[in-house]
């Protein structure tokens, strides 16, 4: 299965992506959480990002590219993988779809997971991550049984300063500008479905996988 998530930030993609990961055995590959390690290394990548980062707008494609077609390279993705937050813009997709027909392959779905901006801002103002293994809680939706502490491994939770609402803000427009208009590139290509973000995060995958494997278009 070769599959993209896509939505606006806060959707449920990452925990979504995380859940099919397990289900399917094959790798999330989440283009912020390879930014935000490599920020976090200060590895050349990092520098040049983090600003970009910070003020909520893209980072150069350049960059991610280069970056996203190197983790596409590694073992574990040759026989499938699940994109969470890239592409992010037209031109990202047409580089991905190039280096995948490159090595004789293609996307299978795009599954976009949709969710208004008011929700958006709920869950991203409460959206908590695990600094040591990156599980995704959120402090009224999904809290961990014990408040600031990772249920899986009991390292620390963190809010991730993009997720301040100014850069929130940014962020949706940016979403709305730039993001939001694959849907209809990937329409063309009869590859999209869309399913509801709403709802409990189990319901949000039934719907996920009757998209995967069902056909269903729920526009
Ligand atoms: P969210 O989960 O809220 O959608 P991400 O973790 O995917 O946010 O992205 C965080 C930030 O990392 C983005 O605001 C952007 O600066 C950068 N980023 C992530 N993916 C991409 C991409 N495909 N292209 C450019 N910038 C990206
Ligand atoms: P994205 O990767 O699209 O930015 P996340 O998966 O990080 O989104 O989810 C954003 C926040 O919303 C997290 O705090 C997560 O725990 C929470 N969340 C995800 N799915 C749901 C859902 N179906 N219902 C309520 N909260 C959710
Ligand atoms: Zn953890």
């Amino acid at each position: 299965m070769r599959l993209v998530l896509l939505g606006p930030p806060g959707a449920g993609k990452g925990t979504q992506a995380q859940a099919l990961a397990a289900r399917w055995g094959i790798p999330q590959v989440a283009s912020g959480d390879l930014l935000r390690a490599a920020v976090h290394e200060d590895s050349e990548l990092g520098r040049e990002a983090v600003g970009y980062m910070d003020r909520g707008q893209l980072v150069p494609d350049k960059l991610v590219l280069k970056m996203i077609a190197e983790r596409l390279r590694k073992k574990d993705a040759r026989d499938g993988f699940i994109l969470d937050g890239f592409p992010r813009n037209v031109m990202q997709a047409e580089a991905l779809a190039a280096g995948l027909e490159r090595a004789g392959r293609k996307l299978d779905k795009v599954v976009a997971v949709m969710l208004p901006d008011e929700e958006v801002v709920k869950r991203i103002s409460g959206r908590r991550t695990c600094r040591n293994c990156a599980a995704m809680y959120h402090v009224i939706f999904e809290p961990p049984a014990k408040a600031g502490v990772c249920d899986k491994c009991g390292e620390e939770l963190y809010q991730r300063e993009d997720d301040a609402e100014e850069t929130v803000r940014e962020r949706i427009k940016v979403y709305h500008a730039t993001t939001r208009p694959l849907l209809d590139h990937y329409r063309r290509l009869g590859l999209l479905a869309q399913v509801d973000g709403e709802g409990r995060i189990d319901e949000v995958e039934k719907r996920i996988l009757a998209a995967v494997t069902g056909d269903h278009d729920y526009d």
